[in-house]
């Protein structure tokens, strides 16, 4: 298939928000499409090669790609990153550049999705000493055969910066429509997504195979379910009202999701987010083979470290310490922790997500043997408030975050946050209401004690509709000397030479970042601002929203992509729930 296809349809795309025209670009596009081009197709539109949980990286950084722009046009690396802090992002400056390109190609090769995507793999495969030279051979190969079109679409998927603004959903419906003739059948595609975090798998599917394809689709071993999520409460009093009668509550332990794909000796940990992580807990794959009295399974439980000789749960940061790809086994001496079980998804070759909380929790008690190591996360079965208000405050003293409580004739429903799983937190119950989870865009160097780091952090919520990270406060406060050091180690390669499109920030920073890393704060209270980004206009025409006093926790989530921090939408919740808690407390 032409590249040139894809090139001209992402340049409509680009043009547009409004989601009914991006789902006919699609339909339009996957009509056009091959079928074994087309899960290529549905990863590049996201801006991935494979799904999230294969771990592909393409991770080319702005240096290297200027570098093979010059190499590929002959125009020197000053020239080009001058046209690129003109204006528009490097692929565009890439399509300027190579307008005026003063080098000629004799040996004009044609530019295919497959080759594009053939060299953005063996791009992303590279590692080892020669591999940045490497990178900037194929970089450059490719763009000698392209246009400027589509040079400057290459760049932007290398770069990350393909931000067409479509939503998963928005590929579903698209889908649906081009290979069933009704938006209607994105139920099954979603099931099918959830089931497998592959869409470009269901979108090879059912162009293959149609919906009886997709229909198919059931939990796998070795490739992640998507996880169920929770709904969050203020009082024992709502959660009471929501679940009605007799519910379980869990305690919410304050550690990492781990879903634990096991089969015999063979064992893979995904995080909440999907990706791999099983490099970080050697011990968890060591020792839950032992605790675990099934042939395979999925199972879901919260790691969480503890202090050894009491066994009290400690707090999520601990866990940073295990973030390292090096001597990771003293970490995990240093570091202990217990695997706290809550859920089952898969059990000897079945599926379990239909089945109801209590057989799920029944069978994870037959399927797991208990040992100091592996634990079943402290349930048991509430009827009214006080019962609710009891084990919060069990839950509390043990070291937990506050409760979970989950309906328990419900099945599991992945990738959802529904109404069967609520969280309730002690924090919720504070003037705000929550801690937000915060994209980190921009740093201040600091002075005095913290010369030599980021002394103060800019930082944004997630426009959800605009696909945009919009600022809301600047935050200094709540850091140890140790989180500095560690936040200057992850922020200092993610710097970028020119503020990333998609943030939104009328206030300058000292460096910008790559909106990725995602930071917790809590806050006195959300104000109006003229100069923060975050809901603008949405309160008050003319302003956005502010964090007023911001403190960071300590905790840095790294589980979380910049897209699942706190939303606008959110914030604004928060923001209209102020008083209204002020009242609930009155009731709690
Ligand atoms: P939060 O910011 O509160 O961690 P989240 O957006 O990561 O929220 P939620 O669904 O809102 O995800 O909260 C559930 C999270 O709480 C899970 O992802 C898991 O890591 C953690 N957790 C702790 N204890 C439990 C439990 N008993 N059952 C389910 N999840 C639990």
């Amino acid at each position: 298939m032409d590249f040139a296809v894809l090139a001209d349809a992402f340049d409509r795309m680009e043009s547009t928000k409004k989601r009914l025209e991006l789902t006919q670009y699609l339909v339009e596009l996957f009509e056009k499409t091959p079928q074994k081009v087309i899960s290529k197709i549905v990863y590049l539109l996201q801006g991935k090669l494979r799904p999230d949980f294969e771990g592909v990286e393409l991770g080319v950084a702005e240096k290297l790609a200027v570098r093979a722009i010059s190499k590929s046009s002959g125009i020197p690396t000053g020239k080009i990153e001058d046209e690129y802090k003109r204006g528009g992002d490097l692929g565009h400056a890439a399509s300027v550049i190579l307008e005026q390109k003063t080098q000629t190609t004799f040996l004009v090769e044609d530019i295919t999705v497959e080759r594009v995507y053939e060299t953005l793999f063996k791009i992303a495969k590279l590692e080892g000493a020669r591999s940045q030279d490497m990178k900037v051979k194929y970089i450059s190969s490719l763009l000698n055969d392209a246009n400027p079109l589509e040079a400057s679409f290459i760049l932007k998927i290398l770069l990350g910066t393909l931000r067409l603004g479509i939503a998963e959903n928005t590929v579903m419906d698209a889908l649906a429509i081009a290979f069933s003739g009704n938006k209607d059948n994105r139920r099954i595609l979603e099931h099918a997504y959830n089931v497998s975090s592959d869409l470009g798998r269901v979108a090879e599917t059912v162009s293959e195979k149609g919906l009886e394809g997709v229909e198919r689709f059931g939990v796998v071993l070795f490739n992640p379910v998507r996880p169920m999520l929770a709904d969050r409460v203020k009082s024992q009093k709502e959660s009471v009202e929501r679940l009605g009668g007799i519910f379980a509550a869990e305690y919410k332990l304050d550690g990492e999701r781990v879903q634990i794909h096991i089969r015999g000796e063979k064992v893979v940990l995904y995080s909440r987010s999907l990706e791999d992580i099983s490099s970080y807990y050697p011990d968890i794959i060591e020792r839950i083979p032992k605790a675990v009295q099934a042939e395979n399974a999925i199972l879901e439980a919260e790691a969480v470290a503890v202090n050894e000789n009491t066994g009290e749960f400690l707090p999520f940061q601990e866990l940073m310490h295990r973030r390292r790809k090096y001597k990771i086994e003293k970490a995990v001496t240093q570091y202990p922790i217990t695997v706290n079980f809550f859920d089952i998804l898969f059990c000897n070759g079945k599926s379990c997500l239909e089945l109801s909380y209590e057989e799920r929790r029944k069978k994870l008690e037959k399927t797991v043997k208990e040992d100091e190591y592996a634990r079943y996360i402290p349930m048991t079965i509430v009827k009214d408030e006080s019962d609710v208000e009891e084990f919060l405050e069990n839950s509390i003293n043990a070291g937990s975050e506050g409760l979970m409580l989950k309906m328990t004739d419900k099945p599991y429903q992945a990738g959802s946050r529904g109404s069967y799983w609520l969280k309730l937190k002690r924090e919720y119950q504070n003037e705000l209401g929550d801690s937000l989870d915060l994209v980190v865009i921009g740093g201040f160097f600091g002075k005095g004690r913290r010369t030599g780091s980021y002394g103060t952090l800019l930082l944004a919520t997630y426009d959800e509709d605009a696909d945009l990270f919009t600022s809301i406060c600047k935050v200094g406060t709540g850091f140890s000397d140790e989180d500095l050091d560690q936040l200057y180690q992850i922020l200092q390669p993610k710097v970028t030479i020119k503020k990333n499109p998609r943030i939104e920030s009328e206030m300058e920073a000292d460096v910008w970042f790559e909106p990725e890393l995602v930071i917790e704060v809590v806050a006195s209270e959300i104000t109006l601002s003229p100069i923060h980004k975050a809901a603008m206009d949405k309160v008050r025409k003319g302003a956005g929203l502010a964090l007023r006093f911001p403190k960071f926790t300590g905790k840095i989530r790294t589980e979380k992509m910049a897209d699942d921090a706190s939303t606008n939408e959110e914030v604004i919740t928060l923001y209209r729930g102020q008083k209204k808690v002020a009242h609930d407390k009155s009731l709690v």
